[in-house]
């Protein structure tokens, strides 16, 4: 990334912090948080802390960063060192990424850039790049109404498994939009703030249906009203009118993707996180962390697009079409384009172009 490319992404981020620093959702029991940037064209600095929502958010707009985390545990000394921090617990998080959720679109939008050369091309990523040779060619991940609201369908049953489940109440449970293409969701209820990662793994590993084994789960318990895993197994199989002599591992294999939520295993067990701060920009995408109220309404190609409007010409690398606040983009192969400044920093934060002239 070049001068004059962070020298923009930071002028823009900075006045977006100045002008909706509001905006910024400060965590429950602040001062015993530890916060966490990446400034453009740097490396992760953790170990902060803050005292009040000001200091926060003056600190943003003086920095500009990248990106912005604050952890999910809580700590009696929140800026030393982890094995002397003194842990006190933590929320329980949850991410699920529309990279990991199997869809076929995929094939279509999947793409791949050389940092070498700056040149790139749709589908898996070769060998080595076949424009300058060079061995190291990144595969980019990129997302559709497809595929993000296949991700959308995974925070449903996330939820479902934790009210039904493990009976938090449905108020405690926040869900926001990644910035990029995931959703995130915190529980906040007390009976899990306590929980090491072996117990959470446990629950993460139920979450995904890991290891699902219907010889534990008696006949009897495979019923609609059945609790749990039984109750998934119970209406699977009643809508397809299977008889209990078929209860193969196939039909076990089918059954984890028809109910499973992919969240990220690592994630939902590291107790000492920094996760992205909702109120914030993503550093890849310039889209905004943000508290989804209703999933139904939330379209994450529109909503999470806070960025300005106001032109600006750019050299695009290369990028595939894609969409945003309504309005389609490229595709660009080695393109000089005007666009507004939330598109321009959608592609440059990424690093597929720089400012033009
Ligand atoms: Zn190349
Ligand atoms: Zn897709």
């Amino acid at each position: 990334m070049d001068e004059k490319v962070v020298g923009f992404l930071r002028r823009v981020y900075r006045e977006y912090y100045f002008n909706h620093r509001n905006q910024i959702e400060i965590p429950s029991k602040i001062s015993s948080r530890e916060f966490g940037y990446i400034p453009f064209g740097g490396g992760m600095i953790r170990h902060l802390s803050f005292k009040s929502a000001g200091e926060l958010a003056a600190e943003l707009v003086r920095q500009a960063p990248s990106s912005v985390y604050c952890s999910n545990a809580m700590y009696e000394h929140p800026t030393l060192q982890m094995d002397e921090k003194g842990w006190l617990g933590a929320d329980l998080i949850f991410d699920i990424d529309a990279d990991s959720i199997p869809t076929p679109c995929k094939e279509k939008h999947n793409w791949w850039f050389c940092n070498s050369c700056r040149k790139g091309g749709m589908g898996i990523k070769p060998g080595k790049c076949p424009y300058c040779k060079a061995p190291t060619p990144e595969q980019v991940h990129w997302s559709c109404r497809e595929c993000l609201g296949a991700t959308k369908d995974h925070i449903r049953r996330l939820t479902d498994f934790l009210v039904d489940d493990f009976g938090v109440n449905s108020q405690h449970i926040q869900i926001y939009f990644s910035g990029n293409r995931g959703y995130h969701a915190s529980v906040h209820d007390e009976r899990f703030e306590k929980a090491d990662p072996a117990m959470r793994s446990e629950l993460a590993n139920y979450i995904r249906g890991t290891g699902l084994n219907l010889k534990v789960i008696p006949q009897e318990a495979q019923t609609y009203r059945s609790p749990g895993w039984g109750r998934k197994v119970g209406l699977y199989v009643d809508a397809r009118r299977e008889t209990p002599m078929r209860r193969t591992q196939k039909l076990v294999d089918e059954i984890v993707i028809a109910n499973a939520a992919l969240i990220d295993e690592s994630v939902t067990t590291d107790v000492h996180r920094v996760f992205r701060m909702p109120g914030t920009l993503h550093g890849n995408s310039g889209m905004l962390k943000m508290r989804v109220d209703s999933l139904d309404s939330f379209d994450p190609q529109r909503h999470p697009v806070v960025l300005g409007s106001e032109t600006i010409a750019v050299h695009i690398d290369y990028s595939p079409e894609f969409f945003l606040n309504g309005r389609r983009f490229g595709p660009y192969d080695s393109s000089d384009v005007t666009v507004p400044t939330y598109a321009a920093v959608y592609l440059l934060a990424r690093g597929f172009g720089g400012i033009a002239g």
